[in-house]
């Protein structure tokens, strides 16, 4: 535990001072991969010759990556990417806020899903997914008064950014928000439904589940909000997402209009900064704004900022009597930010109460 601590912070350190600079990317693809562990050390033999960093995760069902590829090697990247047959034309995003910082080391790992939807396998089709809406699409769509804009993505990634009039489930995880979503909407089958999440993997199942749940008319943000904000940058069209893109590397987040919505989980100042605490015991996942991160030390309670200052054996102790405690869910729930809109108000109760 401790011996890998110390090597991340040497990595992180490492990577402050390297002489080239990153691209940060990311990419998913639903493909059967017959033999994932093969395909995985292929991959891995071959990206860390190209000193790529990142997080992969390979199953039968397919992979999703993000990475950082040095900006020398990208070209040898994309090449050794399309000469395999699996990946071949697969669509590439970069980020558009990169300091190249995203990733200090090359991790890939094999799972039974790329997505964990908690799903069985024959309860949805991904050939038969919602239909893939561009962003001048989306808005739209997103116009009408009868369609249904819903948020795939957990509490945490919602509170600090969401496209407006949004229904947002205040759940953990994908499994949950899937759920939260066919109990929800159970009775309005024939709405005009449109998905959303970060980069589009999450729904494309989402999509396939609820259409195989008899949803008439599915729609879904084609390359997440990610593919949005380069689409709207392009095009020069007004954002209608409000906030900060939720991404899980160590950016925690991208700015996509320069708006702050969401609130330090300490002070209750505008904030969104994503931090896990600083005391790697507790390691909880929350919001804190510049004054606190200061004032506990970049930890979640003064009982944390506590902790770090004490010597080694006495944490190794405290760890042993408080594993209980540090047990179980490791994400702040809000209680200070709105997590639906007015119009959304029944279903925030409801769901408040499905915990
Ligand atoms: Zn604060
Ligand atoms: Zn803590």
């Amino acid at each position: 535990m401790l011996e890998n601590r110390v090597n991340k912070q040497i990595l992180k350190e490492r990577i402050k001072y390297e002489a080239f600079s990153r691209k940060t990317l990311s990419f998913y693809k639903y493909v059967n991969i017959e033999n994932p562990v093969e395909f995985r050390n292929r991959l891995f033999s071959e990206w860390s010759e190209l000193d790529c960093f990142g997080r992969i995760y390979i199953a039968r069902e397919g992979i999703n990556a993000q990475m950082s590829v040095p900006e020398h090697n990208l070209g040898r990247f994309l090449l050794h990417l399309y000469s395999l047959p699996e990946l071949t034309g697969v669509p590439i995003k970069y980020a558009i806020v990169d300091d190249g910082k995203s990733f200090y080391k090359l991790t890939i790992k094999v799972r039974p899903k790329i997505v964990a939807d908690g799903l069985e396998y024959g309860s949805y089709d991904l050939s038969k997914v919602g239909t893939h809406l561009s962003a001048l699409e989306f808005h739209e769509l997103s116009a009408q008064p009868e369609t249904l804009v819903i948020d795939m993505r957990n509490h945490y990634e919602s509170e600090i950014g969401r496209f407006e009039n949004a229904v947002c489930p205040d759940a953990d995880t994908f499994k949950d928000a899937i759920q939260m979503v066919i109990n929800e909407f159970e009775t309005q089958k024939d709405r005009k439904i449109l998905l959303y999440c970060t980069g589009g993997i999450r729904c494309e199942k989402a999509s396939s589940f609820l259409i195989h749940n008899g949803f008439k008319d599915v729609s879904q943000l084609y390359g997440g909000i990610i593919e949005y904000a380069q689409q709207i940058k392009l095009l020069g069209l007004q954002s209608k997402f409000i906030g900060k893109n939720f991404v899980f590397d160590e950016r925690l987040g991208e700015t996509i209009d320069g708006q702050v919505i969401s609130h330090c989980h300490q002070c209750g100042k505008a904030a969104d900064i994503h931090v896990n605490c600083a005391n790697d015991d507790c390691h909880l996942l929350f919001i804190q704004c510049a004054a606190c991160a200061e004032k506990y030390e970049k930890c979640c309670s003064e009982e944390c900022s506590g902790i770090i200052h004490l010597p080694i054996e006495a944490r190794r102790q405290l760890r042993i009597t408080n594993h209980k405690k540090y047990e179980g869910s490791k994400i702040y729930k809000s209680k200070l930010s709105p997590f639906l809109l007015d119009r959304n108000l029944n279903l925030e109760q409801k769901m408040s109460i499905n915990g």
